[in-house]
């Protein structure tokens, strides 16, 4: 790669310029033979086409431009063909790929076993949630939602718990810091029910509604064996003209067998919630046992699972504030509540909530 490489000419006629060039071609030649792989390729590149030391450069630097004016044209003609001729060694020699010896040492052995990649699942509560909405949504119901970081007003005050009534006292949450310049009903929770989204879509649509909320909730309850400060539930609402209690029944009870199975009886009774004037809790009969009583029931062969009540008239009042048509003379309507992670243990036999958000794979692969 030194100039020795390239003589000086001493003669310019037709003769000794052929014999130089073709001089020139058979060492090109000589060392395309040994092009194996990427780096003999680049190193005969740099030999013959680098910039500052190629040989071509070369060429053109000394032999042309000191050659007399007669004979630039057949110099300049025969190094274009010489230039031709590398580049095209070149180009073969690049599209030639990596030789045996290169093609042996990464060589793959197809008849190994391949590697398997994990699909996700749905996760059982996931799964638990979505067969509860699947069986009121073929009853018509729509989808609501809403935030989990909620208002005072949406919370508890709407949904009938003015400030100071005990029933907030059942459903602690986290607040947001910093807030005393705010009125009360603006201040920021954590929601407590899915509730508030009743609230928001009456406000959204006059009746008719029925919707479903699905949705994750936050409640200061320590963690034990069926609580978890943090889980899901699914509310219902249907308000039109003329629902009554045995509708809501009828949608329940409906509802249990699409969930447990058809043999599964419910029955309803007086309870209390603030948003619900009257409410009831239902009960299914024990499915582990079909009622004949067990250690699952309490051997009373009943397992109470939801609330639900008719909506109360003050919770219509509050949505009549912004859609008058919420007159509790003209329409009725009601709500029920389930959680989630209650239902997912009964149907899956599951005894402790925490495996739910444990992570951990040896349980969440039953559910695959
Ligand atoms: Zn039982």
């Amino acid at each position: 790669m030194t100039t020795a490489a390239v003589p000086d000419l001493t003669a310019y006629d037709e003769a000794a310029l052929e014999r130089a060039f073709a001089e020139l071609m058979e060492q090109a030649s000589r060392d395309a033979e040994n092009l194996r792989d990427p780096e003999t390729v680049e190193a005969f590149r740099q030999k013959w086409l680098g910039r500052k030391q190629g040989r071509l450069n070369e060429i053109s630097g000394r032999w042309l431009k000191s050659a007399p004016p007669e004979a630039k044209k057949s110099i300049g003609q025969r190094f274009n063909e010489l230039k031709k001729k590398v580049e095209d060694m070149l180009e073969q020699a690049s599209g030639a790929g990596p030789g045996d010896a290169a093609l042996a040492g990464e060589s793959i052995d197809i008849t190994l076993p391949g590697t398997r990649r994990l699909t996700g699942a749905e996760h059982p509560i996931t799964r638990t949630l979505n067969e509860i909405v699947a069986v009121f949504a073929a009853l018509g119901y729509s989808v609501g939602v809403g935030p989990e970081v909620e208002t005072d007003f949406y919370n508890f005050e709407s949904m009938n718990f003015p400030p100071g009534h005990p029933a907030r006292d059942t459903q602690d949450t986290l607040v947001v810091a910093n807030q005393e310049r705010r009125p009360p009903r603006d201040r920021l929770l954590l929601r407590t029910h899915t509730s508030p989204v009743q609230m928001r879509t009456m406000e959204q649509q006059p009746p008719p509604v029925r919707i479903v909320i699905p949705g994750k909730v936050h409640r200061n309850d320590a963690m034990d064996a069926t609580h978890s400060p943090i889980f899901h539930q699914v509310e219902g609402l249907c308000v039109d003209t003329n629902i009554t209690f045995s509708d809501l029944k009828g949608t329940l009870d409906h509802a249990m067998k699409a969930l447990f199975g058809s043999s599964v009886k419910t029955r309803f009774f007086p309870s209390f919630f603030p948003f619900t004037e009257p409410s009831a809790d239902v009960q299914i009969s024990c499915i582990f046992c079909g009622g004949k009583g067990c250690r699952k029931c309490k051997q009373s062969g009943w397992i109470e699972l939801l609330g639900c009540g008719m909506v109360d008239p003050a919770v219509f009042a509050f949505a009549a504030e912004k859609q008058p048509a919420y007159d509790p003379k003209e329409i009725s309507g009601f709500a029920f509540g389930m959680g989630v992670e209650r239902i997912a243990m009964m149907k899956y036999g599951i005894s402790e909530i925490g495996q739910f958000y444990a992570g951990d794979m040896r349980f969440l692969n039953q559910f695959v």
